[in-house]
């Protein structure tokens, strides 16, 4: 079950237009802007438009809207021209950082969807 708009919650705020933001892709359950802090070339976060904490919290409470997220994702990668195929230096990651220990800092639910550069194993 989607969760209500949270008024303290930033990206609840860029769904509803109250802040703006460089939007890439929308659906009618998700929404992708890029990263105002860019950790690459690419780097676009897509979120569910509902309100939900992190990304556990997410699949577990609307799975559907999970997969929403994921496809969204590489919807947008191709968009951005860096889904494969396309040669052994082209792909992309997708991250969730879940809980502040692992860099978590907006609490709600969000992909970030990295590539445009090589990306090393393991990540920091
Ligand atoms: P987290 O650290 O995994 O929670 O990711 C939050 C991300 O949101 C960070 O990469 C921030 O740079 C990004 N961010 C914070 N405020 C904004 C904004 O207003 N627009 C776009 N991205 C933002």
């Amino acid at each position: 079950m989607a969760e209500e708009p949270q008024s303290d919650c930033l990206f609840c705020k860029i769904v509803a237009g109250e802040v703006p933001a460089d939007v890439v892709h929308e659906t009618g359950t998700t929404l992708a802007f890029r990263d105002i802090n860019p950790q690459a070339p690419t780097h676009v976060l897509v979120i569910p438009k509902a309100h939900h904490p992190d990304a556990a919290a997410l699949a577990a409470a609307a799975p559907e809207l999970a997969a929403d997220v994921l496809r969204a994702a590489g919807e947008v990668a191709a968009q951005e021209r860096i889904a494969p195929p396309g040669g052994a230096s082209v792909g992309y990651r997708i991250v969730f950082n879940t809980g502040a220990g692992a860099g978590q800092t907006v609490w709600h639910a969000h992909a970030h969807l990295l590539g445009g550069r090589g990306l090393n194993w393991p990540p920091g």
